[in-house]
């Protein structure tokens, strides 16, 4: 037998779940595989430890006078210190905690000024692609750019013919479906140029590269905790204080006001907080915001860098497989060479993406994803860029002349181990 080939690519970082073994039909039993991490990764192990060495002292945040109230009231600013420090704010900016990416982009949307102008790609995902209509802003939805340079041009032709007003951009840093990295500085400085603000939805791009929103001169960025290796049901808006004071609370209640009364026409009268607690009414989740902070911490010393070379040797493994399988057709806007995450989707001529990716589970304890990724419009503009030949990345059963409707996306990220991937590869073939 051949000798094991030597690489390079090192070690995970350790993750919950990656002893777990999952039954096979074929028979027997197999380590999982998650290849799913832009759903959600899984917790970093040293994250999960973090909280559960504070759990047994949590107390009610803000308003206990007892001292396990006081000491997570501290862990709970410290932790909003951890996240403003990884993502590089600006001295006055400010970090909401929230549940999500969708939770912060529609707190955003709901402290837009009267009479906004949204601009957004038809490419995101749906988080940031439709706050903005719900909250009756004047969204504008460019056309899918064919270059990180088209984009940028884009904009700039869009912003130049825009009536006055307040104006938002939204982005999103990396693509959760081609994992492509869209160029987020020179967007924001083509929003500026125009006196438009941005919000870099980092859902995609935080768990993979270092984003200093001072740095890419972005206004605002949005994450989510369970895609950043910490548990479910956090979520992270930073950036410029001014729009959000001046907003209604997103959610009115305890916590966010500063005095209440009875007025004398027997209404009641409201004095909201101007600080960030404005838009955190009723009890946070301060496990939550401490787990997004522990992730950041373990993120920041494993070395973002360092990380993000390990999962480009891990994609290059990835794509050279592909690359061996003829009937796999990638899905990329920007070209084959265009930077990205290791965030990766395809059809398989002659298959059934949902078959494909069911295949994988059961007979290979490989877990992916396959449908349209909450990015209908962009998974259209793809799928039918992919379209070499009628029907050719149809379903088995697709009529000729018809798309396969959906595709399979591979992801992976700082818990990956090699094996995962030359697993996947192998049952692909
Ligand atoms: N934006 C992007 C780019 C995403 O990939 C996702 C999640 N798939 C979201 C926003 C929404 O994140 P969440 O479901 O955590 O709110």
């Amino acid at each position: 037998t051949a000798a094991p080939v030597a690489t390079e690519i090192g070690a995970p970082l350790p993750v919950l779940g990656r002893d777990v073994s999952v039954p096979l039909v074929t028979g027997g039993e197999v380590t999982y595989a998650a290849l799913d991490y832009a759903a959600s990764a899984p917790a970093l192990q040293r994250v999960w430890d973090d909280v559960a060495a504070y759990a047994p002292y949590y107390g009610s945040v803000h308003r206990g006078a007892g001292y396990l109230s006081q000491l997570s009231t501290d862990l709970f600013e410290q932790s909003r210190e951890t996240v403003a420090r990884f993502l590089g704010c600006r001295e006055d900016d400010q970090v909401v905690f929230t549940r999500s990416t969708t939770d912060s982009l529609n707190l955003l949307a709901a402290a837009l000024p009267a009479g906004t102008q949204v601009f957004v790609f038809e490419t995101e995902h749906h988080a940031s692609l439709l706050p903005w209509r719900r909250r009756g802003a004047d969204v504008t939805c460019l056309a899918a750019p064919r270059t990180p340079e088209q984009a940028v041009a884009s904009l700039d032709v869009a912003l130049h013919g825009a009536p006055k007003g307040p104006k938002l951009v939204c982005v999103t840093g990396a693509s959760n479906v081609t994992g492509e990295i869209w160029p987020v500085r020179e967007l924001a400085a083509a929003a500026h140029r125009h006196g438009a603000r941005i919000v870099l939805d980092a859902a995609q791009l935080a768990p993979h590269h270092r984003v200093d929103i001072a740095e890419l001169d972005v206004d605002w960025a949005a994450f989510s905790g369970h895609k950043l290796y910490a548990p479910f049901g956090s979520g992270v808006l930073a950036g410029r204080a001014d729009w959000l004071r001046e907003a209604e609370p997103y959610l009115a209640g305890g916590g966010a006001t500063r005095t209440v009364s009875r007025a004398a026409d027997g209404t009641v009268d409201v004095e909201w907080h101007t600080s960030v607690a404005r838009h955190e009414a009723g009890s946070p989740n301060v496990i939550g915001a401490y787990a997004v902070a522990s992730a950041c911490r373990a993120l920041t010393e494993a070395g973002l860098d360092r990380l993000a070379d390990r999962e480009q040797r891990l994609l290059g493994l990835l794509r050279d497989g592909l690359a061996g399988i003829p009937e796999v057709r990638v899905l990329s806007l920007f070209g084959d060479d265009a930077p990205r995450v290791g965030v990766l989707s395809f059809v398989v001529q002659g298959w059934n993406s949902s078959h494909f990716a069911a295949a994988l589970s059961a007979e290979h304890g490989i877990g992916v994803r396959d449908g349209l990724f909450c990015a209908h419009p962009l998974v259209r503009v793809l799928l039918d860029a992919a379209e070499g030949e009628p029907g050719e990345c149809g379903a088995p059963d697709a009529a000729p002349g018809e798309t396969s409707l959906n595709a399979i996306r591979v992801s992976f990220g700082a818990g990956t181990p090699e094996e995962h991937v030359v697993r996947f590869v192998e049952a692909a073939r």
